[in-house]
């Protein structure tokens, strides 16, 4: 058994509907539900395509790229999690409007996020009994020159 110095988090309950988002880390992979009719991503997970209401959904790898919508900064130790302070934020993949994780931004300072700014996942690994789950995160796009 291997302890990392892995932040506790509050881990999701993993069920055949959502195990390709939570398990997509695993190869480094962010996943979602996509209509395989008309090319609507469906998030959070769903049986049907909240588009065409058909079922023809499958899991699609995404670039991983994303955008923060929103962000607080969290000062305050809740409860045991992330070390203080971080941020919490709301990000939206480029792949389609609307698509919206809540997330934690990483590897920057706290004051260094914006909103608009370009992101790309991340991955903590975290073993929760007998599953295994990656947390997707953000961090900074890495630009040449600037930043
Ligand atoms: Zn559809």
């Amino acid at each position: 058994m291997s302890d990392h110095e892995v932040p506790f988090r509050i881990l999701p309950r993993v069920i055949d509907l959502n195990r390709h988002f939570w398990t997509g880390g695993e190869d480094g992979e962010l996943r979602f539900l996509r209509c395989q009719d008309d090319g609507t991503y469906v998030h959070p997970p769903s049986p049907r395509c909240p588009n065409c209401l058909g079922k023809n959904v499958s899991p699609e790898d995404v670039s991983g790229r994303a955008t923060v919508v929103t962000y607080s900064i969290n000062h305050q130790q809740w409860m045991p999690g992330p070390e203080v302070p971080y941020v919490v934020a709301i990000v939206e993949i480029v792949e389609q409007e609307g698509v919206r994780l809540t997330t934690n931004i990483v590897n920057c300072d706290v004051h260094a996020v914006r909103i608009g700014m370009p992101v790309r996942v991340v991955f903590e690994e975290h073993a929760d009994g007998d599953e295994r789950v990656w947390i997707p995160l953000f961090e900074p796009m890495k630009t040449d020159g600037e930043q």
